[in-house]
């Protein structure tokens, strides 16, 4: 046996306190009353587990003050519901990072009536019997977007392997090589799709794919034709996609359905508030597409949840799939979803979807907002013209003009990004953006209701030199 080079042990790793002498620190015992004796142990020993690599790398020895109150804090993060609610006040509409589209008063009640007992999410009333779960959503689908059929299912990402996986498994699908994309953290297009068992055929270039492109790839292999909207990024200059009616016509005349993925579920005309206009799954089913699939969460302003509407003969062949119960949608977000669609039977989202209330804020209001804003705060604030983005891979490049609440980071410790940092971790912790030495926030995004708590929040960000 050799003994292991390397310096004898430091007498710093005797400096630190017994597991049982910090268990005794009044900090440390203080989370007794709330946490079991072993779950804190736990965390004790690891955190003098740390200290120890800390000293061995040269680092000195922390006191049992610093280390008990790690371990409170260590506590306070590990043991405290996730997500936490926060205010949003990047102007960024539908912030994926952020939890997406905020669901209206009328949603998180239905959703509460629902988690709360039972309900009769596949019962049949009238009949005391078993009865369908997903007859109801579809009848609102229908309405809404003038489609024969619709499913409901976990998510868009959910939908569209489920319907890869029912119709084109161990077949070809064909997709134009500009919509072969990523949809954000990561996550693929090509690679949801090859999950499914259906083989990519990329047709075109990656700005221009032509009607001819598709004709020429298929094959007896193809099984369909499926087209993606460019939702998150823009491809600018010399373009050209294929129309949906003419991708139909195409699909159609080989025997082949023709799949759209949507993105992100619009059901009204966003060019009335001055965006871009985001194709709708009504023009989708009327332009011929077999199958439209769209996200919950994204303009359509529900809970997390992907849709297929189209052809009634498909909707119930995706169903039946095996996949579609490990994919389905659970019952407080059946009932989310259900009465967010209500609102847009009842003609009455913008008033009630925060989606779209908050794109329909007007420039005018939102100064006033801002103005009441920069009074409250008082010394350091300004208010500036900017401009909110819808967000969530919705209408990239397309923004919304709105004012702001400006900060001035230079006087404050840290600057700007020290600002944005103590708010972020203030209570309730508020997300701000920060451009060059300022910190802005955007009325657009935070609801009246937050107002009050984003100014105290604020306030205290500007106080607090910690
Ligand atoms: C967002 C998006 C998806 C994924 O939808 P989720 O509901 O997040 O699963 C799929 N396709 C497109 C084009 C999207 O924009």
């Amino acid at each position: 046996m050799t003994t292991p080079k390397g310096p004898p042990p430091s007498p710093d790793l005797r400096a630190l306190p017994s597991v049982d002498r910090l268990l005794g620190h009044p900090r440390v015992t203080s989370l007794l009353e709330s946490f079991p004796h072993d779950a804190v142990a736990d965390l004790v020993r690891r955190q003098l587990d740390w200290a120890r690599a800390a000293i061995r790398a040269g680092g000195d020895a922390p006191s049992s003050e610093d280390l008990a109150a790690d371990v409170a804090e260590r506590a306070t993060e590990l043991w405290r519901p996730h997500p936490r609610s926060v205010i949003n006040a990047t102007g960024v509409i539908i912030h994926t990072n952020l939890g997406r589209a905020p669901l209206s008063a009328d949603a998180l009640q239905a959703i509460r009536n629902v988690a709360e007992g039972y309900s009769d999410l596949e019962y049949d009333l009238a009949e005391g019997e078993r009865g369908p779960r997903q007859e109801h959503i579809q009848d609102l689908l229908r309405q809404l977007t003038g489609a024969g059929a619709g499913l409901a299912v976990n998510n868009n990402a959910g939908a569209l392997l489920l319907t890869l996986a029912c119709l084109a498994s161990d077949r070809e699908v064909i997709v134009s090589r500009g919509e072969a994309v990523e949809i954000g953290g990561g996550f693929r297009i090509p690679d949801v799709l090859r999950q499914s068992g259906a083989t990519l055929v990329e047709v075109g270039t990656t700005n221009r794919t032509y009607l001819r492109d598709y004709e020429d790839a298929v094959t007896p292999q193809t099984a369909a034709v499926l087209k993606v909207h460019a939702a998150n990024f823009k491809v600018i200059g010399f373009t050209h996609a294929a129309e949906t009616s003419e991708l139909a016509d195409l699909a159609h005349r080989h025997g082949l359905p023709l799949l759209h993925d949507l993105g992100s579920g619009c059901l009204l005309d966003t060019a009335s508030y001055g965006l871009a206009h985001e194709p709708t799954p009504r023009e989708s089913v009327e332009a011929g597409a077999d199958l439209a699939l769209f996200s919950g969460d994204k303009l359509l302003g529900g809970p997390q949840a992907g849709i297929a509407v189209g052809r009634g003969e498909l909707v119930s062949r995706l169903a039946r799939h095996p996949m579609a119960r490990a994919l389905r949608l659970d019952r407080l977000s059946m009932a989310g979803l259900s009465a967010t669609l209500l609102h847009y039977v009842r003609g009455e989202a913008t008033d009630k979807v925060p989606v779209w209330l908050m794109i329909a804020s007007t420039e005018e209001d939102l100064g006033r907002r801002a103005e009441s804003w920069r009074v409250a705060v008082g010394r350091g604030a300004t208010t500036l013209p900017g401009r909110s983005t819808v967000g969530g891979g919705s209408l990239p490049g397309e923004t919304l003009p709105t004012h702001l609440l400006s900060l001035d980071g230079a006087g404050a410790p840290g600057g700007a990004a020290g600002l944005a940092r103590r708010l972020r971790l203030g209570d309730p912790p508020v997300v701000a953006r920060v451009h060059e030495d300022r910190v802005l926030l955007d009325p657009r995004t935070v609801a009246p209701e937050e107002e009050q708590r984003l100014l105290d929040a604020v306030r205290a960000a500007l106080g607090s030199a910690g």
